[in-house]
């Protein structure tokens, strides 16, 4: 259920409807909005004598039943898109937001000259892998706190904010330490343990879609983040499996068209998992335009032939920023489209 506060409504009113709700034994969780104070209100049973009693509090504007099984995350709760703030950069506003970066850092040089590249390209923040989940033992599994520590050493050089994944629970804090946004990757986002962990901190969250996970489920796992404390969170569609070879997975791309209608959390698209092969990111890039999602993550890599990950997916520099020159008139209509909403939603 949802309450929706009425504008201008005083500190004691949503106090008071606060203890109501504790009263029938429910959780409270609220949003500042921009305009208003939305109250969330989470809790097992018939919550209709809940509902009819608050409806004519004081200052209450409406109470609504909220039927998708995720609460906080849907667009029932809280109908404006939400804004995360990263550094200097915002992601689900006004600007289509590019991560790029290699997918595993690999040494100073490497990530230095990738991260140049995607600042000067206009990328926003600088993804790189220094805990990689590998489906072999024996592959490169990723430079671990060494890595973290020449991302920051990028960063600071370039001023892009990171993005780093975690693989579980007991490097949360070193990670956290470094990163700007922490990365849960498609093998983890059913990791309920480390969900919880990353729903106590206080970096935003960048949720990758299971590689056989429907949208619900995703959206189930953004809701774990939530309930746990952490309403920063950015979903990544990066492809699924299907009976289809041609491309490494299949890029889902009406599930960007669907969270938009779902959910109030930002949305990009992974390109490079989903295609598998460096020639396709530029289309899918294009399309992530065209659907509307809020930006990308793109791996790029200054000698893609030498990469100890993902080399046949990543965009040489050259190639990254020819891409991003090519996406400047889609990238022009997505501002216009995106203004346009943003005035239809306020009238
Ligand atoms: C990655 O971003 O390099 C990665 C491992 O992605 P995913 O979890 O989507 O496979
Ligand atoms: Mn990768």
């Amino acid at each position: 259920m949802i309450i929706s506060m009425k504008k201008g409504a005083t500190k004691e009113q949503i106090e008071h409807v606060c203890e109501r709700i504790r009263e029938f034994g429910y959780k409270v969780h609220s949003i500042e909005g921009e305009e208003r104070v939305v109250i969330g209100v989470v809790g097992v049973g018939d919550v209709t004598a809940c509902l009819e009693s608050l409806e004519a509090a004081p200052g209450v504007e409406s109470a609504v039943r909220i039927s998708s099984p995720y609460k906080f995350v849907s667009r029932e709760f809280k109908p404006e898109r939400s804004r995360i703030r990263i550094n200097g950069a915002e992601i689900g506003g006004g600007e289509f937001i590019v991560m790029a970066g290699p997918c595993s850092v690999e040494s100073e040089r490497q990530i230095l000259e990738a991260a140049r590249a995607a600042a000067s390209a206009g990328a926003k923040v600088l993804r790189g892998g220094a805990f990689k989940p590998r489906t072999s033992p024996y592959d490169f599994q990723g430079l671990e706190r060494e890595g973290l520590e020449l991302l920051a050493r990028a960063r600071e050089e370039t001023g892009l904010a990171i993005v780093t994944e975690v693989l579980s629970e007991q490097d949360t804090d070193l990670v956290a330490e470094y990163a700007d946004i922490l990365q849960i990757g498609a093998r983890n986002m059913q990791n309920y343990a480390l969900l919880k962990r990353l729903g106590k901190c206080s970096k935003p969250v960048l949720l990758k879609r299971g590689m056989s996970s429907t949208v619900k489920e995703l959206l189930m796992s953004a809701e774990y983040l939530t309930a746990h404390g952490n309403p920063n969170v950015i979903l990544c569609e990066r492809g699924i499996r299907t009976f289809e070879t041609a491309t490494r997975n299949t890029c889902d791309i009406s599930a960007v068209a669907v969270l938009n209608e779902l959910t109030h959390l930002p949305v990009i698209l992974d390109p490079s998992h989903a295609a598998g092969k460096r020639s396709l990111v530029p289309a899918l890039s294009r399309a992530a335009v065209a659907v509307g999602a809020d930006g990308l993550i793109v791996e790029i890599h200054p000698q893609p032939e030498k990469a100890l990950s993902d080399g046949a997916q990543s965009l040489t520099l050259p190639q990254f920023s020819a891409m991003m020159d090519d996406l400047k008139p889609y990238l022009r209509l997505w501002k216009a489209a995106r203004a346009a909403a943003a005035t239809v939603a306020t009238q």
